[in-house]
């Protein structure tokens, strides 16, 4: 029998990579401007008509290429981006498969004109249907200019796929917004037939969220940042009132590359849970930088995924940080300052001009704060306009108990200014201003890296129960609890089987309070198959958490003050004090500018 395997010419290998590559005019539009962004342009302009149907053009004033590059830049695998595998786990540019223009010149008449900054003629290409037709030199201005016409003219059954003109326009349209937005230091343009649509100057991510989505924005915005070892997250949030109906307003970057990831948008819908009306979604840009070894792109050829190689602990930082950035701008009242809520309501119900002169009568007089003397004085036999709360009742008296508290207790050294709020928090004077710990949350996070670390090392104490305690369970979570007999006891559990799908509890772990052994054991039991159901994390680290969940003290436990002194000093030996195992913060610093700026001080 004759050999029947033949190479493809290139010409059909890039048309059937195409498919992968260029989609419809959106992708293309995509790849051309990622391509002038890769070439450091500054300036990046998008020309299209009939939706991107019968040309996509655009112009940028990036590095240019050579007359060879220009050529070269069209085969399939040519790059300037990635030289050796290994490249793949340092990426900072968006292109690196070396196949779109090489693509895109397979299902088009594609015309590209370039030249380097300091030749004085550029490179004309003119190509169809891979088929290079012109190749000269010509007079353009620097950079590159690709234009796409009539995309797949050669593939009728590709072209009768595109969807109507406005369909096509809005999958253009979003690439163009999440490029502008990853990039608002670039100026773009988007000319649709003629008419600018938009014409976004370079600036800050602020002014460039503005500029794309409008005015009312600009109020809505509240910053979020967090940095940590693995993650570093800046961006905005759009406040929950402010939350659309549809999803389309929510971008996610990873070192600025957009991806759809159901799962990180997960955690920052559970940071404004509860905060948001029924099905609404609130508006968000958030960046990723992340070290390019973390993260896998290659794991699909139009590079909206991606893989990270702890995407847990990316979660947690992300949830977390979208939750403080909530509640630190006030867009719920997560810092329950009474005080200050007493006043704005009753300024609210006020008319604007009696606002003023309750704000001039109240505030302006120069009074010394620190003497409560001096305040009663000035709230006996006032006149405001408004009727106002008896003297005891009024926020300045509460804000200046809470300072008095803190005085109290500020007598000797920082190591003492530390007091119990609403049997919840523990409020301690830091150097950059006032740390608020969640007592809970923190707690979870000492018990849970003790626990890790006992399992590990089978370290833990026990200590005997006085009546050993028999639990019955059903026969599945008895088999359970064989089957992780060895992790219970490393956390200082003793059990023993005591008849059918019964243990007895005989020692419960030293450092755990000795009353409830049998609550605490089933407690266990029970949160350990909530987490096995919600997380896919080890067996040790699950018993650890599930342990430190249900033993930790809780909110509403009233505190010594020595042990919000050791609750504090063993948070900060934690590997990662931040936050709970489950990712809500530990502690707050309300910042002294912060505090300072409430108080309309300079
Ligand atoms: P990739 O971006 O994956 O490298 P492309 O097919 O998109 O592959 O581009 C091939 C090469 O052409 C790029 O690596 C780059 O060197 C060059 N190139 C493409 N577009 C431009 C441009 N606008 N300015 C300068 N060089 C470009
Ligand atoms: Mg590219």
């Amino acid at each position: 029998m004759p050999d029947i395997i033949q190479l493809l010419p290139d010409s059909i290998a890039n048309q059937i990579a195409a498919g992968e590559v260029v989609q419809r005019p959106a992708s293309a539009v995509k790849e051309l401007m990622e391509n002038s962004i890769d070439a450091e342009a500054t300036q990046i302009k998008l020309i299209i008509k009939e939706a991107g149907k019968t040309l996509l053009q655009v112009i940028d004033n990036g590095k240019g290429m050579s007359e060879t590059d220009a050529r070269m830049s069209l085969e399939r695998h040519a790059t300037s981006k990635i030289r050796k595998a290994e490249d793949l786990f340092s990426l900072r540019t968006m292109g690196f498969r070396g196949e779109a223009l090489a693509s895109l010149a397979a299902v088009s008449q594609l015309e590209m004109k370039t030249r380097l900054p300091d030749d004085e003629l550029g490179t004309i290409l003119v190509v169809e249907g891979s088929d290079v037709k012109k190749q000269e030199p010509v007079v353009c201005e620097k950079g590159t200019s690709i234009s796409v016409k009539n995309l797949f003219y050669n593939i009728p059954a590709r072209r009768n796929f595109l969807k109507s003109n406005a369909s096509e326009y809005q999958h253009i349209l979003e690439e163009f917004q999440r490029l502008a937005l990853s990039h608002p230091e670039i100026s773009f343009q988007l000319i649709e037939t003629d008419t600018i649509e938009y014409d976004l100057p370079p600036g800050k991510l602020s002014q460039r969220i503005v500029s794309i989505f409008g005015k009312p924005y600009q109020e809505q915005l509240a910053p979020c940042h967090e940095d940590t070892a693995l993650i570093k997250l800046t961006g905005y949030l759009g406040k929950p009132h402010f939350a659309k109906k549809k999803r389309g307003e929510q971008f996610l970057f990873v070192n600025k590359r957009f991806i759809r990831s159901n799962y990180l948008n997960h955690a920052v819908m559970s940071a404004f849970e509860g905060l948001l009306p029924e099905n609404s979604f609130p508006f968000y840009v958030l960046f990723i930088e992340i070290d390019p070894k973390h993260i896998d792109v290659n794991v699909h050829p139009t590079k909206t995924e991606i893989k990270f190689d702890d995407e847990r602990a990316v979660y947690a930082v992300v949830l977390s940080a979208v939750r403080q950035a909530i509640g630190a701008h006030n867009l719920t009242p997560a810092i329950d300052f009474n005080a200050d809520v007493n006043i704005i309501t009753k300024l609210t119900n006020a008319s604007a001009q009696s606002k003023e002169v309750y704000f001039e009568e109240r505030f302006s007089r120069s009074i010394d704060r620190t003497n409560l003397e001096n305040w009663e004085k000035i709230f006996e036999g006032d006149n405001s306009p408004m009727e106002v709360k008896k003297p005891e009742e009024q926020a300045p008296l509460q804000t200046l108990r809470f300072e008095s508290a803190l005085n109290q207790t500020s007598e000797v050294t920082e190591e003492k200014v530390c007091f119990q709020l609403h049997q919840r928090y523990i409020v301690k004077q830091v150097r950059s201003g006032m740390m608020i710990v969640d007592q809970q949350a923190a707690h979870e996070r000492i018990l849970f890296e003790k626990f890790l670390h006992q399992i590990k090392h089978k370290s833990a104490q026990s200590q005997q129960t006085l009546f050993p305690q028999a639990i019955t369970f059903n026969a599945a979570d008895f088999a359970l609890v064989m089957e992780m007999q060895q992790e219970i006891e490393a956390l200082g559990f003793r059990i023993e089987i005591f008849g059918k799908n019964t243990v007895l509890v005989r020692g419960v772990p030293g450092t755990v309070s000795s009353r409830g052994e049998k609550e605490l054991f089933e407690g266990l039991i029970e949160q350990f198959k909530i987490n096995q159901a919600e997380l896919s994390v080890p067996l040790s680290e699950n018993l650890a958490r599930a342990l430190a969940k249900r033993a930790s003290l809780k909110s509403g436990q009233a505190l010594l003050r020595e042990e919000m002194k050791a609750l504090i000093d063993s948070l900060f030996v934690c590997t990662s004090p931040n936050y709970s195992p489950d990712g809500r913060p530990t502690f707050f610093i309300f910042d002294l500018t912060k505090i300072e700026s409430y108080f309309n001080r300079p």
